[in-house]
């Protein structure tokens, strides 16, 4: 988990009032209410919004991500406007489908037959963080929409550009009855903590996902917590090297290390260190040139505080590569750290950042010991050909996902759910189970005409029904 609670910067545009979000909030709840989230038209023409939001602005909002993290447009385009766009696609496509009731076999025993009706739980809350700001706002609130729900977006403060422009453009295209942004940081959120919701989305770090769990119990609202951790990899003595270096170099320094999901640190043997080691070079200069910090395809680090913790991790360390800071430029070079032990700091929190230790231990059984020993990742990736130590660390180990050969790729894969388990987080989403999650499954039986099989249960109890009960 990353520490980000200390010193937070104030908010740069703090939205307003403790009363002023409670009357928001009430207007979007009024909006609920009044029922027009319910129609599947109503849904399907908010979804068709958002992808027109977001096509008829990507220029302004790859600019908003740029200025906050120094993300290439492409990758801008490919991480925060594709994915979204896709998951639109998708619920519009299967809108009708995901929502639809599903009905039980009829039941003789109590003459009747069911269905299953997801509705819209109500007003809900997403939370989002700095990482990837358009994406972790936008990819629940789709499948929100979808289910029917009323929804208050809070972007973070820490990516203020984006922030901005998703605070213009969600009213200019969306429902304003049902959807809003509220803007600002601790005392906002704060404050929209303490409304009563159907459903509290959040994505960030543990220590706040434990101040959302604590103010929702208040009014026993759910939660879906979406956090980080150290996810691991295993590189086996088996794995194709280059391949895995490639990954792991795509993985590790993609948005500069900054994504929930990107590798923490690598697992492997004394044997295989240095070849990796050697592969990892390589990949880095293939990606990004002899010098990284020209590569207008490698980002920077979200802001100064970011940096200084980043450099600290490095103290001491030993360096195969990398290892440049630049606080000026919010500059930390890709690194990949050799012979790092678990009790150094760069093993003691969520990375979070262009840092890639390689962990040497004896084999898969010492390196399943090493991940038991720590929290429940939110990923985990395993490079090996041979078959015993993948299906190991399946049987032995537990992680919010698991990729075999490649990293991160799995967070694309609507069928998939992705999320954590334990510290880093419960509850998953993408596709059919975001609309699960922000619906609820209510079950609606319907007596049929004709016999009544559980007359046979009211009162009296004569002794010839007692005697049909007891032999159940
Ligand atoms: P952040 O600082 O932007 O915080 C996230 C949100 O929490 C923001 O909207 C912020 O306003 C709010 N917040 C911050 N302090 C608060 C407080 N005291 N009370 C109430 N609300 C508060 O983002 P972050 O936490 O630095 O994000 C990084 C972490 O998020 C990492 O641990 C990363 O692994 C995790 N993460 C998880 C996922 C996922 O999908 N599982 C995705 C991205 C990031």
């Amino acid at each position: 988990m990353v520490d980000t609670t200390v010193a937070t910067p104030a908010p740069a545009a703090p939205d307003a009032t403790a009363e002023s979000i409670a009357a928001r909030v009430a207007t979007i709840r009024a909006g609920f209410d009044s029922g027009i989230t319910r129609p599947l038209s109503w849904r399907r023409a908010q979804l068709q919004a958002v992808a027109r939001m977001l096509r008829e602005n990507t220029a302004e909002i790859e600019a908003a991500v740029h200025s906050d993290l120094g993300k290439p447009p492409v990758e801008a385009y490919m991480t925060e406007i594709s994915s979204v766009l896709t998951e639109t696609k998708a619920m519009l496509k299967n809108l009708a489908r995901w929502t639809r009731r599903r009905r039980i076999p009829f039941v003789p025993t109590v003459w009747s037959a069911g269905f299953v009706q997801r509705e819209p739980l109500g007003t809900v809350l997403i939370v989002a963080p700095w990482n990837y700001p358009v994406h972790l706002l936008l990819m629940p609130a789709v499948g929100a929409i979808a289910a029917g729900d009323a929804i208050v977006l809070k972007p973070s403060e820490l990516a203020p550009a984006t922030s901005a422009v998703m605070a213009r453009l969600v009213p200019k295209y969306l429902d304003s009855r049902a959807v809003t942004v509220v803007e600002g940081g601790v005392p906002e959120t704060t404050a929209l903590l303490e409304e009563r919701w159907d459903h509290v989305f959040y994505t960030g770090n543990g220590t706040v996902g434990r101040i959302v769990m604590a103010a929702a119990a208040r009014h026993l609202t759910p939660v879906t917590l979406e956090l980080g951790g150290k996810s691991p990899v295993w590189v086996d003595p088996s794995a194709n090297l280059d391949e895995a270096a490639r990954w792991l170099t795509w993985g590790k320094f993609l948005n500069t290390g900054q994504t929930c999901v990107a590798p923490d640190y690598v697992l492997t043997t004394p044997e295989v260190q240095p070849r990796l080691v050697a592969a990892l070079c390589r990949e880095i200069e293939a990606f990004y040139g002899p010098e990284p910090r020209t590569s207008p395809d490698y980002g920077r680090i979200v802001n100064e505080r970011h940096v200084a913790r980043l450099a600290r991790l490095l103290d001491g360390a030993s360096i195969a590569v990398g290892g440049q800071v630049d606080a000026n430029d919010r500059y930390v070079a890709p690194t990949v750290l050799r012979d790092v032990r678990a009790i150094d700091a760069v093993m003691q929190e969520e990375i979070f950042g262009p840092l890639l230790p390689i962990v040497p231990v004896k084999d898969s059984d010492a390196a399943i010991a090493h991940v038991n020993a720590g929290e429940k990742p939110l990923a985990m990736y395993l490079f090996a050909k041979a078959k015993e130590p993948i299906e190991a660390f399946l049987a032995r180990t537990s992680s919010g996902s698991v990729a075999i050969n490649a990293d991160m790729i799995q967070l694309g894969v609507d069928a998939l759910p992705f999320g954590g388990v334990g510290e880093s987080g419960m509850g998953g989403y993408h596709g059919e189970a975001t609309v699960r999650l922000f619906s609820h499954e209510r079950a609606v039986l319907r007596k049929a005409a004709g016999p009544n099989p559980a007359a046979m249960t009211f009162p009296p109890y004569t002794a010839k029904k007692e005697r049909l009960l007891r032999r159940a």
